[in-house]
């Protein structure tokens, strides 16, 4: 080409993730889990516009009204490898104005951050995917394999209509697929180097992800007058199972994922841990400690309860639900110690589960991240770690792809990046967002 300076001013994926990023901010896609907000629909028919602009030729397609999903292939060099996907989703939780410091759909920009819902989960990786999409097909650049982006709804509700349903319908969209790329991991915590005190950049990348277990726990009774001594009492029979799985110390059992983490924090601070006791090391990571707690061990949380309907009638039911997470392998375990502890007088009943998920940190993918990481940033390393939620990884399992949490981003050291999540005020540096797609380009130049 002969102005390769003017080619790449228009082309370059960093100059418009800000304003793509902002723009899919804008367009509310709360994702309220009972069918009744917006959708995805104007969040994807945006996607649309900007992969038509460049010449792509997306599929769309609505698993119900408004809850709309987009795909495309971009074809590699070579079509004999087995592609990869990449893919991000495009709703979000909602999110409620009083509580934040400004309007959570204005994508404002202020102390070089973009601030809305979505920020960081995740319509910063959307708008990375998107710039180095539109990079490629301007540019007619071909990775070296096969590679699927796709856009999701309902992620925030169990993907069922987005990746899930996607999977079930459209699994012709993902042929040939063996791993994928997406959310919850790739970004940086900062650490202290053991003897020299230096600070180092350590990028967490997800390779395995805790499985969901929401059950409903029902016990049965006499119903009778409130008056009269009753000793088959559901809501007492239900308090009881509830106090015997609570007071249960769910083993601690360190995964591949875990270990790797743990011996790599240790290595590069010199902080010990045990079998038992990871606390003082997990210090050093700040807020993603939250994510990593939840991963030391399977877990079981009551979140909602329900009996009864006047004050003077003993009622024949009385139910509770219980978030259990579990880790790979733990499934079987997990539900015959709940079922152990709820006892003979309260019956375990499955309201949802999905798989645990564990991919190799050996790999010539997790290769190539992290080498997209040193040449962005030199001297940072990559390490493992196991998300204690859910992604939609889940649902591209079930078509046997391997699926990683990159979406990389340098962050500064203060910045409480994973209490962003779900959380107020969510926002995300320019200068990150410009960083993590640079490191994609140069994964999607690699992979
Ligand atoms: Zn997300």
């Amino acid at each position: 080409m002969t102005d390769s300076s003017a080619q790449t001013t228009v082309t370059d994926p960093t100059q418009e993730v800000e304003r793509i990023c902002r723009d899919l901010i804008r367009i509310d896609s709360s994702n309220y889990g009972d069918g009744s907000g917006p959708g995805e629909r104007a969040c994807a028919e945006y996607v649309m516009e900007q992969l038509t602009e460049v010449g792509l030729d997306p599929f769309y397609a609505e698993s119900e009204d408004k809850r709309a999903n987009v795909s495309v292939r971009v074809e590699g060099s070579d079509r004999e490898r087995p592609a990869l996907v990449v893919h991000g989703h495009l709703d979000v939780v909602p999110a409620d104005g009083g509580d934040w410091s400004v309007d959570p759909f204005s994508a404002e920009v202020k102390d070089g951050c973009i601030w809305g819902r979505g920020a960081v989960d995740m319509k910063d990786m959307d708008a990375m995917i998107l710039a180095n999409l539109r990079h490629l097909a301007r540019t007619g650049t071909k990775p070296p394999r096969d590679v699927v982006f796709t856009f999701f709804a309902d992620e925030e509700a169990g993907g069922v209509k987005g990746s899930s349903w996607m999977v079930d319908h459209h699994p012709e969209l993902f042929e040939g697929a063996s791993e994928a790329i997406s959310e919850v991991g790739g970004y940086s915590v900062t650490i202290p180097r053991k003897d020299t005190g230096d600070q180092v950049r350590a990028y967490l990348l997800q390779t395995a992800e805790k499985g969901i277990a929401w059950l409903r726990l029902t016990a049965h009774g006499r119903a009778g007058h409130g008056s009269v001594p009753n000793d088959d009492n559901a809501i007492v029979h239900l308090a009881q199972a509830i106090e015997r799985i609570n007071a249960h110390k769910w083993p601690r059992t360190y995964i591949a994922s875990v270990r790797e983490l743990l011996d790599g924090l240790s290595s590069v601070t010199g902080t010990g841990y045990t079998d038992e006791d990871a606390s003082e090391l997990l210090e050093h990571i700040g807020g993603a400690r939250g994510f990593v707690l939840g991963t030391l061990q399977d877990t079981s949380s009551f979140t909602m309860l329900d009996s009864g309907y006047k004050h003077n009638v003993i009622p024949q039911t009385a139910s509770a639900t219980l978030d259990c997470r579990y880790l790979p392998g733990h499934e079987d375990e997990l539900m015959d110690t709940i079922r152990a502890l709820a006892g003979d007088r309260v019956e375990v009943s499955v309201h949802h589960r999905d798989t645990a998920l564990e991919a190799p940190f050996g790999s010539d993918l997790v290769d190539r991240m992290a080498d997209a990481l040193q040449a962005e940033d030199p001297g940072s390393l990559l390490l493992p770690y196991c998300l204690s939620a859910g992604t939609d990884n889940k649902a591209l399992s079930r078509l046997g792809i391997t699926g990683y949490g990159f979406a990389p981003l340098r962050l500064p050291a203060d910045l409480d990046f994973v209490g962003m999540f779900h959380g107020i005020d969510e926002r995300i540096p320019v200068d990150s967002l410009e960083f993590g797609t640079r490191v994609l380009q140069r994964l999607l130049a690699t992979c």
